[in-house]
């Protein structure tokens, strides 16, 4: 699969929860070649406490195929996951992770999940909004 593709829906993903004053995450899923899913962040806006990027992609793709189990998935995400989505992420039985900006470092002995050595124009567009956001918080 045309990573190009990829990381430019991640990007449109994460900017679709920055547009929603969220931290701008976004996370698909592929399977077999094809994306199956995309998530926003939405836990400040609907006041969901499950609301990120990935349990949203990770919902969208279980209801799409019809079965929790995501065992032949692969999980794109633009920030390394939270503890959370780590555990759902496990519970789904996704086979591996990609990450682009490294986060809390808490998926370091989890031999599934990969940072991706990406720089293409989109891992750039990723970080500045990600800067943009952080920016905004403490102003
Ligand atoms: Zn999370």
């Amino acid at each position: 699969m045309n990573k190009d593709i990829i990381f430019k829906k991640l990007y449109n993903a994460a900017k679709k929860s920055y547009s929603n004053n969220e931290i701008p995450v976004g996370a698909l899923i592929v399977k077999n070649n094809k994306i199956i899913s995309v998530g926003s962040n939405n836990r400040q806006k609907k006041y969901y406490i499950f609301g990120h990027a990935e349990i949203n992609a990770i919902l969208k793709a279980s209801k799409k195929i019809g079965d929790w189990r995501l065992n032949e998935c692969d999980l794109y995400v633009t920030l390394e996951p939270c503890n959370m989505c780590v555990n759902i992420i496990n519970e789904s039985r996704i086979k591996n992770v990609y990450y682009l900006l490294s986060g809390k470092k808490n998926t370091n002995n989890l031999k599934n999940y990969f940072q991706i050595d990406n720089n293409n124009e989109y891992n750039k567009k990723i970080t500045d909004l990600m800067n943009k956001f952080f920016k905004k918080l403490r102003k």
